[in-house]
């Protein structure tokens, strides 16, 4: 006989919404946010916005010391030719953070950040059909669906647009450009308390609710109402997330640096996408890169990579990249999170065993079953796994979390939520069979 109590699964149970824990009595109403990046500052922000106070831990002595410390990341519009999920969440999640640094410029923020437009350029037949129907789709989208404001230009448009000669022309984004991630974190999480230099290694659950961190010596850092895990790959470091490390992926990236002087009497007036990117001149130096690189996990520059980044550029402009010696740049080396289906992990920590016991036989596809709701780690949250896209990606991702915390309703339609929620991987592998309890 089938229970006849619990949800069925066409209400999907196991994606359903952590209980907000601002409604409990629990021992404190802070949240603690651990990871000092873009992740983390913005969760600080998002939840600062929703009048709850945060606790931010960074294991360096500064902010945005991991990936979000490069000089520049490019503010650019991510819109798919058929609308899919990813599309749809990088499309608000760019909107998101081109209406929150702009914001935060107009309030007279420390932001460094210019709106000089970017210049996506196709790399090969495949890109530039792809670039066609974006420009087919966005041209019959009602207005208000229209993420960003693009221009097709030739090459003698798109040569001038830029500074630069180009020979072949492809889409402007006149309203996009770049930011200083490290000076966005600084100022997202300026009114979070700071707590740098402790790394977290352990979570604990409060009876009645909430979480303890504690040190690698196991003293006891703070209770808090929750936690957000926001450390990157570091974020599968902990007992209730451990599960996750089958789901992350350590992408290596460096960026190359060379000096205005370089150009002479050219400019760069605006970012430069193709394969790679260029971005204009910012505190006498522009930025190009950066290199993928999966089977890599340290941080070091190497002159291999400087080489790989100026092959790449000389495919858009070869003329400035003939001028650039490897032996001669700077650059910045950082390593991305990515996820298999290349979507972050955004939402309450699922603890794994009991999704196990509680949905055992999902690909039975038994229509008629009930099920019970998601079983969390209660108060844990994640906050990661944004690739090559962390600028445009997570300040919306920690709307999403913040929302939850407080009870407030989601920002995004539940299929889009439900593409980013960390059970997804757990619930596709049961759903295959690939699990057992
Ligand atoms: C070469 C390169 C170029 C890029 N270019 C762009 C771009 O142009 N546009 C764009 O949108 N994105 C770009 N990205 C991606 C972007 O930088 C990342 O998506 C983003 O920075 C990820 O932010 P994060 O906060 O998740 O991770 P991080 O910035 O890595 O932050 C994680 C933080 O958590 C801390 N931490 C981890 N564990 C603990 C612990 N246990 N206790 C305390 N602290 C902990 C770490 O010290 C670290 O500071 C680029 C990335 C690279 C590598």
């Amino acid at each position: 006989m089938e229970p006849q109590t619990g949800k069925k699964p066409a209400d999907k149970p196991w994606f359903d919404p952590a209980a907000p824990f601002i409604r409990q009595s629990s021992h404190t109403n802070d949240v603690a946010i651990i990871g000092g990046g873009i992740a983390g500052a913005s969760c600080c922000h998002a939840l600062n916005q929703r009048g709850i106070k945060t606790t931010l831990f960074e294991q360096q002595d500064t902010l945005a010391s991991g990936a979000s410390g490069n000089p520049i990341g490019m503010l650019e519009p991510y819109i798919t030719a058929d609308n899919s999920l990813s599309g749809q969440f990088y499309q608000a999640g760019y909107q998101h953070s081109r209406n929150l640094v702009r914001q935060l410029l107009a309030e007279g923020e420390d932001v460094e950040a210019a709106f000089c437009g970017v210049l996506s350029l196709p790399a090969n037949p495949r890109d530039a059909t792809r670039q066609q129907a974006i420009l087919d789709r966005l041209s019959h989208a009602p207005k208000a669906d229209t993420p960003t404001s693009v221009q097709h230009l030739d090459p003698k448009a798109a040569s001038d647009v830029l500074g630069l000669s180009v020979s072949v022309g492809g889409l402007f984004y006149t309203d996009a450009g770049w930011v200083n991630p490290p000076s966005l974190c600084r100022v997202l999480a300026k009114q979070a308390r700071m707590k740098q230099g402790i790394h977290i290694a352990r979570i604990t659950h409060i009876q009645g609710g909430g979480a303890r961190l504690h040190d690698q010596q196991g003293s006891h850092l703070g209770d808090f109402g929750a936690v957000i895990i926001a450390g990157a790959m570091e974020t599968a470091h902990f007992a209730q997330t451990r599960w996750m490390r089958d789901y992350m992926i350590a992408l290596r990236g460096q960026i190359s640096c060379f000096s205005n002087a370089l150009l002479g009497d050219l400019k760069v007036n605006c970012v430069l996408s193709h394969k790679g990117y260029l971005t204009p001149e910012r505190a006498g130096l522009h930025v190009f890169g950066a290199t993928f690189d999966r089977h890599a996990n340290n941080t070091d520059i190497t002159e291999n990579d400087h080489a790989a980044n100026i092959t790449q550029l000389s495919l858009a402009v070869p003329d400035l990249a003939a001028r650039l010696k490897a032996g001669a740049l700077g650059g910045r080396a950082g390593l991305r999170t990515t996820t298999p289906d290349h979507l972050p992990l955004i939402g309450p920590a699922p603890d794994y065993a009991a999704y196990l016991d509680a949905y055992p036989d999902l690909d039975k596809g038994r229509y008629y079953a009930r099920y019970c709701s998601a079983p969390y780690h209660k108060d844990v949250y994640v906050c990661t796994g944004f690739g090559a896209r962390g600028m445009i990606g997570a300040p919306l991702a920690a709307t999403i979390i913040a929302n939850q915390i407080a009870g407030r309703k989601p920002p995004l339609p539940p299929l889009v939520q439900e593409a980013l929620h960390p059970a997804r991987y757990i619930v596709r592998a049961i759903k295959r069979g690939l699990l057992t309890p």
